[in-house]
């Protein structure tokens, strides 16, 4: 299986208060400079890559010329490719850019609706409005994008059963063949943590969180979106390659600051800082702020930590002939806890034990149990 390759956009128009992805606040100056960096960089890349993804930050906040410049440079990369996703948020699209995409190799585009409830979009502190949001969905199918994915989030403070079931309810109506659906988590050092702590509102209790999750999958199930992983819902033939691709804990390359790499049993980390990234560049230094060499053991229960994630769970001979380990005796000491919680079950056929997978309240305790096998 060929790499992946993640590129990483860290600029925005506004910080989300519940963010912690690394980004700044958009710059003409600093995004130009920046994409000078990375199309050098991936002028020097000789590998070929299974499926391509641009997310950030907001890639559609960079300008028409640095979107076409960045594109120009994978058309390379990205010929043939099997998938090619570029990540966007309603408030900095337009037709223009969505044709760019188009005609310079994306078939895959993520838009990062989160919600199309005005008020839950005002205190998540996003620039977006709900009609926005369905209108770039519905801009770029118009034109012609055929694969859309958009992001959603839930559990927020206030929120009830009621909204979250009518925000599905409307969404399943929009031209996409993918969501992905997040429950809102409170990350450290941002300003939802802090408002958090200095309660200034009251988080919902897990039980409403988690209802709201079953909700999720009952609603996205009922109009043709199959659930394929934790958070992740799609029509048939589109889930994410790419995402996928991390589910297996097979190879990457990630360029951009903050982006992570992992190859030949190393994972290594970019800087965090967009303007660092460029000076050590343009001073022909390393990039990398972390790296760990992984020892066989380690990455083969970070494979299983990771492909529990998705709904068709671990295939024995799969983990075996990736990994060189028998699962049932890699994790001997924790599979028959899990079990007994029910949060999985064996998988069998023709009476053999051949796999694991999550049951559904295993899906709400997914964290636990990747840990656990961690
Ligand atoms: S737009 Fe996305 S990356 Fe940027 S601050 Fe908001 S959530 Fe984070």
């Amino acid at each position: 299986m060929k790499p992946s390759l993640y590129i990483h956009i860290p600029f925005c128009n506004r910080k989300c208060i519940y963010c912690d992805f690394y980004s700044v606040i958009y710059k003409d100056n600093v995004a130009s400079l920046y994409i000078d960096v990375i199309t050098d960089q991936i002028g020097h890349l000789d590998q070929q890559f299974s499926t391509i993804y641009i997310g950030g930050g907001t890639p559609t906040a960079l300008n028409e010329k640095l979107l076409e410049k960045l594109l120009k440079a994978l058309k390379r990369s990205s010929d043939k490719i099997l998938e090619f996703t570029i990540e966007a948020n309603p408030e900095s699209l337009n037709a223009e850019k969505i044709k760019l995409f188009l005609s310079l190799g994306a078939n895959r585009f993520s838009i990062g609706v989160q919600s199309v409830n005005d008020q839950k979009l005002k205190k998540l502190g996003r620039i977006h409005d709900s009609k926005k949001a369905i209108e770039s969905v519905c801009m770029a199918s118009k034109r012609g994008f055929k694969n859309i994915s958009i992001d959603l989030i839930f559990g927020m403070w206030n929120e009830n059963l009621g909204s979250w079931r009518k925000e599905l309810e409307e969404i399943v109506k929009l031209p996409i063949t993918h969501v992905s659906c997040y429950n809102l988590t409170y990350e450290k050092n941002t300003p939802l943590l802090f408002a958090l702590k200095n309660r200034s509102f009251k988080p919902l209790e897990d039980e409403a969180v988690a209802a709201m999750y079953k909700c999720a999958i009952d609603i996205l199930s009922l109009h043709g979106f199959k659930q394929y992983e934790i958070s992740n819902f799609s029509k048939d033939g589109c889930q994410c390659r790419h995402n996928l691709n991390y589910w297996e804990n097979n190879e990457y390359a990630g360029l951009g600051a903050s982006a992570v790499s992992y190859t030949g049993g190393i994972r290594s980390k970019n800087v965090s800082d967009v303007e660092e990234y460029i000076i050590r560049y343009n001073g022909g230094r390393s990039l990398i702020e972390s790296s760990e060499k992984l020892s066989v053991l380690k990455r083969a229960k970070e494979t299983a930590a990771v492909k529990i994630r998705t709904k068709e769970g671990i295939d024995f001979n799969w983990f075996r002939n990736k990994t060189d380990f028998d699962f049932c005796k890699l994790e001997k000491g924790v599979l028959p806890g899990l079990i007994q919680e029910g949060f999985i079950k064996y998988k069998k056929e023709n009476n053999v034990l051949i796999g694991i997978c999550l049951k559904r309240k295993g899906f709400l305790f997914s964290d636990t149990v990747s840990s656990a096998f961690l």
